[in-house]
C-alpha cells in the first residue's frame, strides 16, 4: 500500500525506531528494497533524487514504486530526496509522490524558511496532505549534484526550533557530522548537538549520509530522535558489485535478467541488514 511518510514517521517516533529511506535507481533496486521490507515486515521509504529523476522522469519512478507498493504487504512511501527547487518539489507532488523533501540548506536562513514554507503551503493544501521534509545545516559531502565542501557546520538547535515553527515542515534533516558519499575516515557524530536539537524540536528528525556510519552510532542516533535514516551510496555499491561479480564469472551472458538478479540479491542483503540496525523489522 502506498502511504505518506507522516504516519510512518510518527509511529517510528512513538515507538523509538527509524524507517529506512533507500535511494532506488532502477526497477531492480525497487524490487530488492520491496523484497527486504516484506521479508522483515518493515515499513519502507523508497526515494529518488532530482539527478535520478532526470534520467527517466518522476512519472517513470513513481509508476515503478507505486506498482511495488500496490503488491506490497507493507506500507511503502514514494519520497523526493533533496528536492532542489520549488518547481521540482511541486512536480513530484503532482506526479503522486507521497512525501517531499525541499532542501534549502545551502541558502541563508531566511531564504531557506521562505522556500520551505512555499513548498509546505502547496503540499499541505491538496486533497491529500503530503508531508514535507526540510533541511537545516549542511550535511557534508556530495549528494546528487549538491556539493558541500570544506567546513561542515552543525545545525544550530535554536535555529532548528524557530525553523520548524515558522515553516510548518513535517520532518527535519539535521547536520550532526555525517556526510554524503563514501567516508574517508570514521565519521564523528556530535551527539551533544543532536541531544540539544532533540530537546527543542518535536517533529521526527532525519539522518542523511548514513552509508558507512558504524552501526552503534546509527543506533544511538535512532534512540535520540532520528526517525528516518537515509541510505544511498551503499545501495549503488551493492547493486554494481552484484552485477560486476556475475559478469566477471559469466562474461558471455547478455540477458539483463540474469545479471540483474545478482544485483537485486546484493541490494536486498544490504537493505535487510540496515533494517535490522535501525529497528524497523516486525513493525508491520
Ligand atoms: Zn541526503
Amino acid at each position: 500500500m502506498l502511504v505518506t511518510s507522516r504516519e510512518l514517521l510518527i509511529d517510528a517516533q512513538k515507538n523509538k525506531y527509524a524507517v529506512g529511506a533507500f535511494n532506488v535507481e532502477n526497477m531492480d533496486m525497487v524490487l530488492a528494497v520491496l523484497n527486504a521490507a516484506e521479508e522483515t515486515h518493515s515499513p519502507v521509504i523508497m526515494q529518488t533524487t532530482p539527478g535520478t529523476v532526470k534520467y527517466a522522469g518522476t512519472d517513470m519512478y513513481f509508476a515503478n514504486i507505486n506498482a511495488a507498493a500496490k503488491r506490497a504487504s507493507v506500507p511503502v512511501v514514494c519520497h523526493l530526496d533533496h528536492g532542489n527547487s520549488f518547481g521540482m518539489a511541486v512536480k513530484a507532488f503532482h506526479t503522486g509522490y507521497t512525501s517531499i523533501m525541499i532542501d534549502g540548506s545551502k541558502l541563508p536562513f531566511e531564504e531557506n524558511i521562505a522556500l520551505t514554507k512555499s513548498v509546505v503551503d502547496v503540499c499541505h493544501s491538496g486533497c491529500i496532505n503530503i508531508p514535507v521534509e526540510a533541511e537545516l545545516g549542511r550535511v557534508g559531502g556530495k549528494e546528487d549534484e549538491l556539493v558541500n565542501s570544506g567546513n561542515n557546520p552543525y545545525t544550530d538547535p535554536k535555529e532548528a526550533a524557530e525553523f520548524v515553527e515558522r515553516t510548518g515542515c513535517d520532518s527535519l534533516a539535521v547536520a550532526v557530522g555525517t556526510a554524503h558519499g563514501v567516508y574517508k575516515g570514521v565519521p564523528q557524530i556530535s551527539f551533544d548537538v543532536l541531544a540539544k536539537i532533540h530537546e527543542v524540536v518535536n517533529i521526527p528528525l532525519v539522518l542523511h549520509g548514513t552509508s558507512g556510519v558504524p552501526d552503534e552510532q546509527v543506533i544511538k542516533c535512532v534512540s535520540m530522535g532520528m526517525c528516518k535514516v537515509n541510505y544511498a551510496t551503499d545501495l549503488r555499491i551493492a547493486y554494481t558489485y552484484g552485477v560486476k561479480k556475475y559478469m566477471q564469472e559469466n562474461p558471455g551472458v547478455f540477458d539483463p535478467k540474469k545479471y540483474g538478479s545478482y544485483g537485486i540479491e546484493e541490494v536486498k542483503r544490504y537493505v535487510t541488514g540496515r533494517m535490522k540496525v535501525i529497528g524497523s523489522c516486525g513493525h508491520i
